[in-house]
């Protein structure tokens, strides 16, 4: 008996993490099928993805680009849907059972919106969403009984680590981080990394937002936002640990003193996979484990000198209200300026902190209130001058 879902709609299917998700579906033997795959700008690639996977649908949120590209290739078995909203579209067609939400940044918001209103389970790489509307986000579910599962590989491992006890049972929540390629850089290599070192990840493999907010911290901080609503934690929980081989993806500790990890090579395809498959395990592509190899597993604290963005996801942790729109807003800018040569590294974090905390906060908005608040952090951030 199972109550995994077969049909998946994929969300950002170009995307790191909606390529490792089709790798994982080819390899369920048929118990999973890609029916429906959504695109942004690389339509060729999406194509291809959905002739190669045997998709039905093939979403492109880009209407200007979908008018000029070349469709001949697209087999006619597949539909195309054009316009921002193809992805609700796709996020609530009958016959999808699961949505993977993997687009990046706020963009992947409506989507995940869409597919917990039509009531699919999520399983969901886009932290983004909750770090925006978290508590909204998880009223939602609830309201209609969307079933909302991570695949970022440390909430997969929170979620796996607390079905040891019961959630009035767990003490804390400790979240790994590998720290980065500039775990050991002092300020004044800092302000002179270049954009080839920040996506240079140690240990892991992804895209380049979310590499470059790996090497700032910044996706820890958004990590800890996302565990705080995703588990209902107080944010004195939620802690941080350098881990810089990637293997304990994270602990809970219980009342007891007992502390529950979950390990596995850095590969995203198994927390991928898990998402899918809940509650069942079942053999799949991701790499194991070869312990006859020499592992040397590593703690050490994290830095709040050296790591400033920590305690930004503390704080805006126990704000909530307004503080995730922006502080996601600004960063998703304040990158965006970096990539392009515009700011130096080490004034990510700190354009951040300014908008944030001049920004008009409000304890309980609207999702309308957050996007407004998310506009408004976007021109502020673009404007923002080193200081
Ligand atoms: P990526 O840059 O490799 O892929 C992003 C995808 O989003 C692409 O398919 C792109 O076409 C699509 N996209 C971008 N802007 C869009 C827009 N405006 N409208 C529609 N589609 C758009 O990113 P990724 O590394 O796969 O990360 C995706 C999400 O998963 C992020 O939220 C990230 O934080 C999260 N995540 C990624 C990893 C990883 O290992 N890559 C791990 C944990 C969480
Ligand atoms: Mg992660």
């Amino acid at each position: 008996m199972t109550n995994a879902p077969g049909n998946v709609a994929i969300l950002g299917a170009t995307g790191s993490i909606g390529r490792n998700t089709l790798e994982v579906i080819a390899a369920s033997g048929g118990r999973l099928r890609a029916v429906a795959l959504t695109v942004c700008s690389q339509l060729a690639e999406g194509i291809e993805l959905a002739a190669k996977y045997g998709a039905k649908y093939l979403a492109a949120a880009d209407a200007e680009l979908a008018g000029r590209h070349d469709w001949s290739k697209l087999p006619s078995s597949v539909r195309r849907l054009i316009g921002p909203d193809a992805l609700e579209e796709v996020a609530s067609l009958p016959e999808v059972d699961v949505v993977v939400s993997a687009i990046v940044g706020q963009a992947g918001l409506r989507g995940t919106w869409a597919a917990l209103e039509a009531g699919k389970r999520v399983a969901l790489a886009n932290k983004e969403t909750l770090v925006i509307a978290g508590p909204l986000v998880m009223e939602l579910a609830a309201r209609r009984k969307a079933i909302l599962l991570p695949i970022d590989s440390e909430h997969s491992a929170v979620f796996q680590a607390l079905q040891s006890g019961k959630r009035s049972e767990v003490k804390r929540v400790i979240l790994t981080a590998s720290g980065g390629p500039f775990r050991r850089h002092t300020q004044e290599q800092l302000a002179r990394v270049s954009v080839a070192e920040a996506l240079a990840h140690p240990t892991w493999n992804m895209g380049r937002k979310i590499s470059v907010d790996s090497a700032t911290m910044m996706n820890k901080a958004l990590e800890i936002i996302e565990a705080r609503w995703l588990f209902d934690l107080a944010p004195e929980q939620i802690e941080v640990v350098i881990h810089p081989q990637s293997v304990v993806h994270s602990m809970v500790e219980f009342l007891d003193g007992s502390t529950i990890a979950q390990l596995g090579p850095p590969d995203m395809k198994l927390p991928i996979q898990y998402a899918l498959t809940w509650p069942d395990r079942v053999p799949g592509v991701a790499p194991r484990m070869d312990w006859s190899q020499m592992h040397r597993l590593e703690f050490e604290p994290a830095d709040p000198d050296r790591f400033p963005a920590l305690a930004l996801g503390h704080e805006v942790a126990r704000r909530g209200g307004t503080a995730g729109a922006v502080l996601n807003a600004a960063n998703e800018i304040a990158v965006a300026r970096f990539l392009a040569g515009e700011l130096p590294f080490h004034q990510i974090v700190a354009a951040c902190r300014a908008v944030l905390e001049h920004h008009q906060y409000d304890s309980h908005p609207s999702l309308d209130d957050l996007l407004r608040q998310d506009t408004w952090a976007r021109q502020e951030t673009a404007q923002w001058i080193c200081c």
